[in-house]
């Protein structure tokens, strides 16, 4: 009797040291998701309803791959998976959520092929073909140098005999997308290398003052339609010019910023509006460095409404990093707000890595990508304290070939640490993405956990309008809108319809 009372007790011990361990290990699940990103948001009644729709769909994706793993399409190329993004109801109820705003972006690459297809339709627009397609509006031949012929395009469609062949060939050059990415761009130089080219063929064209003024309204345009209500963009500030070949200063360029703002905002009062990033190239000498910060001081008088901070970009890896400019911008620092990009890079331990280090001494108020930053656990603590904004772009990194498959981004490091992450789209137009939305869900399918759901979603948008440039007052509007359409999107959800 007595050892089969022994016996009971043994086993119903075991019962409890199981229950035990589980409700230890339910706790210690549960108090590690509280520390990511809007981890400790509390939904409401309402938005549970929408979690559970959302998150029903998540899973199945997830689980999909979990299961067959050549199937998950966030471990191949985006060009692969672009196109069936669309089927997605994840995708499809992350695009109607407002999103807050995009604070990563750069105005030339916003907009894709077929609207740069469009453009190459109105009148007055040369082509002459070398080894680029160089594009320029004017009232007469251009007199800028190449090696064939300047022609209106106008006059080619007219004569070349197939239009579309013409057109289709001349489309590639203004996106990224292959079918054969692994065997086009083999390594990050190949991939930037076109990206560049990119820029250097539809920047003439685009600088055509009244085309520029309409592209940024537009942008606005897609931005809005992707339930996103205010954007800072970032601009080398080309000079714009005419015609007849007149040039304007860059402060014009930053005024037709203006001047499409206020126009948009006025066709559209509730976007909220936005401001512009100063981002010349980093492949500069000190002395062009000066004089960038002599421009951006200027944009700070003239339009300081418009005008957030002052950033350096190209290719980091080939430099130049921030401390080749210490002197000019340790001088500058006081005046200016610095947005850097800072580690965009998988080389740890170089220039372009330690350049994270330049940006946090700098002062910056957010960083553009710091892909490298898990590498440096103080860097990691630093943003912390300082508050300092990431600005990851996934779909950016996979395209110029940081990463493959992104459930090796490291936003997932950042997310688990409650690091003040936003999420933006870098050049969505270059590789044929739309504005944000595509970015939002790779990040939340591919990159963040399984189990983060709308409250990181939630804490991504509120981060958006946190760490942007609006001061005091304009600020707290913006939260207030937000808020208000964040209500109204849980309010009128209905999961049927997705
Ligand atoms: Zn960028």
């Amino acid at each position: 009797m007595l050892s089969l009372i022994l016996h009971l007790s043994l086993i119903l011990c075991a019962f409890c040291d199981l229950a035990e361990y589980k409700s230890k290990r339910d706790k210690l699940i549960e108090d590690e998701y509280r520390l990511t990103l809007g981890g400790n948001i509390n939904l409401t009644e309402k938005e549970i309803i929408v979690n559970n729709c959302l998150m029903q769909y998540k899973f199945h994706e997830v689980d999909y791959g979990f299961n067959n793993p050549k199937y998950f399409n966030f471990s191949h190329h985006y060009f692969s998976y672009r196109e069936k993004i669309g089927q997605s109801k994840v995708y499809r109820i992350i695009k109607d959520m407002p999103k807050g705003a995009a604070l990563h972006v750069h105005d030339m690459g916003i907009l894709g092929p077929d609207y740069l297809m469009n453009i190459t339709y109105m009148n007055n627009l040369y082509v002459c073909l070398d080894k680029n397609v160089n594009l320029k509006f004017s009232n007469k031949t251009p007199q800028i140098p190449c090696e064939g012929q300047w022609q209106l395009i106008s006059k080619i469609r007219e004569t070349c005999g197939n239009v579309t062949k013409f057109d289709a060939e001349l489309r590639k050059h203004f996106s990224l997308v292959v079918d054969n990415p692994d065997v086009v761009y083999p390594s990050i130089t190949e991939s930037w290398s076109t990206f560049m080219n990119y820029f250097i063929t539809v920047a003439p064209m685009l600088t055509y003052r009244p085309i520029w003024e309409q592209y940024f309204y537009d942008v606005l345009y897609k931005f809005r339609e992707n339930n996103i209500m205010y954007l800072e963009v970032r601009s080398i500030l080309p000079k714009l010019y005419e015609l007849d070949g007149t040039e304007y200063d860059p402060l014009i360029t930053a005024k037709a910023y203006r001047k499409a703002v206020t126009r948009f905002t006025k066709d559209y009062p509730d976007f909220f509006g936005a401001k512009l990033i100063y981002a010349p190239s980093r492949q500069v000498d000190k002395v062009t460095v000066e004089e960038y910060i002599k421009l951006a001081k200027r944009l700070k008088e003239d339009v300081p409404d418009i005008f957030a901070g002052f950033d350096l970009v190209g290719q980091e890896d080939l430099g130049n990093p921030l401390i080749e400019f210490l002197p000019q911008l340790t001088a500058a620092k006081g005046d200016l707000n610095f947005f850097f990009h800072a580690g965009e890079t998988d080389w740890y331990g170089t220039s372009t890595d330690e350049n994270l280090f330049d940006a946090i001494l700098l002062g910056a108020k957010r960083l553009g990508h710091a892909y490298a930053l898990p590498k440096h656990p103080l860097l990691m603590k630093e943003v912390l304290k300082n508050d300092i904004g990431i600005e990851v772009n996934v779909i950016s990194n996979t395209v110029l070939s940081l990463v493959r498959d992104v459930r090796n981004h490291p936003l997932n490091i950042f997310l688990a640490h409650g690091l003040p992450v936003v999420l933006s789209s870098d050049d969505p137009g270059a590789w044929e993405a739309d504005p944000i939305s595509e970015d939002f869900y790779v990040a939340f399918v591919g990159v963040a956990s399984r189990s983060s759901d709308l409250r990181m979603l939630k804490a991504l948008a509120l981060n958006s309008l946190k760490y942007s440039a609006l001061g005091g007052q304009n600020k707290n509007d913006a939260n207030k809108k937000f808020i208000t359409r964040w209500n109204d999107f849980v309010e009128k959800f209905n999961c049927a319809s997705y």
